[in-house]
């Protein structure tokens, strides 16, 4: 089925000259660059793309790299685009992601990852609403 997903290249990832790299990997692999757009998130925004991690004990080391410098957002479109992303994106934390996935190849540790995509069609739903939808429109 056709989807889109939200990908944010985040602040490591920018930092290190990666952005242009990663979004040739969703390219490469057949998948479709529709929104694209390079800001700084702050912390109201933030808080609420991570909404649902406010009761964990990293939240806010979280929300700090996050909205420390330029990240990149895109919406990528392909067929069954969110567990592909996904997939390319691998684990959560670098160490346990599978082998050659983005955050094994780049992510420093389970913080900075370098990149976030959307766990479902729905969260896809909601973040492109949170940084794409009339709101965040600059
Ligand atoms: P994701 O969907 O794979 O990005 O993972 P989650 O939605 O669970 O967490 C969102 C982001 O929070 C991750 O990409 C990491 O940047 C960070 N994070 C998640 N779990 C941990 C953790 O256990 N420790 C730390 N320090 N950061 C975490
Ligand atoms: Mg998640």
């Amino acid at each position: 089925m056709e989807e889109r997903t939200l990908v944010i290249i985040k602040p490591d990832g920018v930092e290190r000259n990666l952005t242009g790299h990663l979004l040739k990997e969703f390219e490469r692999n057949d998948l479709r660059i529709s929104r694209l757009k390079m800001m700084q998130a702050d912390m109201e925004l933030a808080r609420k793309h991570y909404a649902e991690l406010a009761d964990k004990p990293f939240f806010n080391k979280l929300l700090d790299y996050i909205t420390r410098g330029p990240l990149v957002v895109c919406v990528i479109d392909g067929e069954e685009a969110v567990h592909r992303v996904r997939e390319l994106v691998g684990d959560t934390d670098p160490k346990v992601a599978r082998p050659n996935t983005i955050r094994t190849l780049y992510g420093k540790d389970k913080t900075e990852n370098t990149i976030h995509a959307s766990d479902s069609v729905e969260s896809a739903e909601r973040e492109m609403m949170l940084w794409f939808g009339e709101l965040y429109e600059k």
